[in-house]
């Protein structure tokens, strides 16, 4: 069984570990590698192989960071498409969805390309007589990344591009679940001429999670996955006084009007529901459908919910792969059923669904969910599959009260013709990242990403410039260069400004 190892201080090691984690072949159901789960010892080698490495790293100029960024940018865009396959294998994701996950993430490298600019003070001459004061950034130590399965580079390059290019070093704690990604990207680094120990890649579960967290030479962290998770994170990183921004799940509406264009809609609606097979953080789980809009949109969904393609992510044939796990696929086909039991439609089934030559494949078809109402558990939990729930409202307040009354708050979108109702929605959902007819609202890599209420534990946002503030911390100087005949003797009052 071929085995993916950790990767300190620029060297390939299996750790101390005595477990291991399956990763599988989601397309086939069979088992392609194992994955060792490390000891707190194999975090600590981690850690303090970072806590080293970011002596001579935070020295180095920042002419030299970006220029080995730059570098590291060229190698990932030559090799972008070896990585979306890795991804695919992995992942179950069909490579050309992995392919444009390899260019979101590759768009934040080239913001911190930029680091020089990015890292610029503030300068304040004579602000009393003969004083001055500027204020610049330096990097916090060693920054740690859990990231989540969904997006094996993407979510990762969120996090330790800026890490990096502001000054400090990294250890990387991917899934578990597609993991070989993070090595090809560690070999990458080292090609692009990256000091050995900026960046680490130990995997693990939740010992390996729990020994970063509890850390001394660990100075911030930054998580991505599930809610629970996220809330367990932000609370023990805290405790340790460390610094943390920790993004959860989520449950993402988009609202048709009856006004907006039902074709581009349902078209745009289908792909944010069932594109990598609804495994994506800003995947619409539920539709609100407000007034006439209902039954049409029901009936074109139909149509193009049943045209996807499943089959597995290496067919260039396939609009969709099968899901991670077969745990993963349990799950979803449980909440289908829950969904009918209490008392919804399902108009489009995913359940049952065999794909020719891949019968133990972890696949569900896509699956629409019509009369769906905010009690049930398939409107209430984030169900992480190919199913669009369906819910129907009667004017844009409704619709919006409803989004409001979400735990969750990490994108929404707006299908309308209607530049007033569009901008009424924007200004009033309590969510963190909007679409107008565009229902998959990433920002770009130079904004920053980030959910409200349960969908982000911390203050800012990831990436973009939030990401640099996360990842620097302010020094303000106030400074004076006195000549002997200014002196003025001492005084005891509080000094203000002359
Ligand atoms: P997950 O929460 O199960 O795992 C995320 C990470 O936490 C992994 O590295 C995992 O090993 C680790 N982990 C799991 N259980 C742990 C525990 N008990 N203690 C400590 N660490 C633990 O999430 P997932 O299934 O990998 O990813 C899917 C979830 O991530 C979904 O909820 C999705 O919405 C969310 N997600 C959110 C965003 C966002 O930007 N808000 C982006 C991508 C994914």
């Amino acid at each position: 069984m071929r085995t993916i190892e950790h990767w300190i201080s620029g060297t390939r090691t299996a750790g101390a570990a005595t477990r291991t984690a399956p990763v599988w072949n989601p397309a086939t159901g069979e088992q392609q590698a194992e994955v060792p789960l490390a000891t707190a010892g194999d975090v600590d080698d981690a850690v303090r192989a970072a806590a080293t490495a970011f002596e001579h790293w935070s020295q180095v100029s920042l002419s030299r960071r970006s220029k080995i960024l730059f570098n590291f940018r060229e190698l990932i865009n030559r090799r972008a498409a070896e990585l979306a396959e890795v991804i695919s294998d992995e992942h179950g994701k069909v490579v050309s969805d992995a392919a444009g996950e390899v260019q979101r993430g590759l768009e934040v490298v080239e913001f911190a390309c930029g680091i020089p600019q990015l890292l610029k003070g503030e300068y304040s001459d004579q602000v009393s007589t003969n004083v001055d004061a500027w204020s610049y950034r330096q990097p916090l130590g060693v920054c740690a990344g859990i990231t989540p399965f969904n997006f094996p580079i993407m979510v990762p390059m969120w996090m330790y591009p800026v890490a990096i290019a502001c000054g400090n070093t990294f250890v990387l704690k991917p899934s578990e679940r597609d993991p070989s990604v993070s090595l090809m990207v560690a070999e990458l680094w080292v090609e692009a001429g990256l000091p050995d120990g900026v960046f680490n890649v130990v995997h693990g579960d939740k010992e390996a999670v729990d020994a970063l967290l509890d850390h001394p030479d660990v100075a911030a962290v930054s998580f991505v996955g599930s809610t629970p998770i996220a809330k367990y994170i932000h609370q023990r990183a805290s405790e340790h006084g460390k610094r943390v921004q920790a993004l959860g799940g989520a449950k993402n509406h988009a609202i048709v009007l009856p006004d907006a264009d039902l074709d581009f809609a349902s078209d745009h609606l289908v792909a944010a529901a069932f594109g990598s097979a609804g495994e994506r953080c800003m995947a619409i789980s539920a539709t609100v459908a407000v007034g006439s809009a209902g039954d049409a949109l029901n009936e074109v969904l139909y149509d193009k919910g049943t045209a996807v393609r499943v089959g597995p992510g290496r067919d260039p044939a396939s609009e969709m792969g099968p899901v991670v796990t077969r745990q993963a696929q349990e799950r979803i086909l449980g909440y289908i059923d829950s969904g009918e039991q209490q008392g919804a439609k399902i108009t489009v089934d995913g359940r049952g669904l065999v794909v020719d030559g891949y019968e133990n494949g972890f696949f569900v078809g896509p699956t629409v969910i019509d009369q769906v109402t905010p009690e049930m558990d398939v409107y209430r939990d984030e169900i992480f599959g190919p199913v669009l729930s369906v819910v129907r409202s009667d004017t844009v307040e409704e619709a919006i009260d409803l989004i409001n009354a979400n735990p969750y708050g990490n994108g929404t979108a707006i299908f309308t013709n209607s530049g007033e109702a569009a901008r009424r929605f924007h200004r009033n959902v309590t969510v963190g990242m909007i679409g107008i007819n565009v229902p998959v609202p990433v920002p770009m890599a130079f904004y920053s990403f980030g959910g409200w209420k349960d969908s982000l534990f911390g203050d800012r946002h990831i990436h973009g410039p939030d990401g640099v503030s996360f990842y620097t911390r302010g020094k303000v100087v106030t400074s004076r260069w006195p000549h002997i005949e200014h002196t003025t003797g001492a005084s005891y009052d509080m000094p203000t400004a002359e």
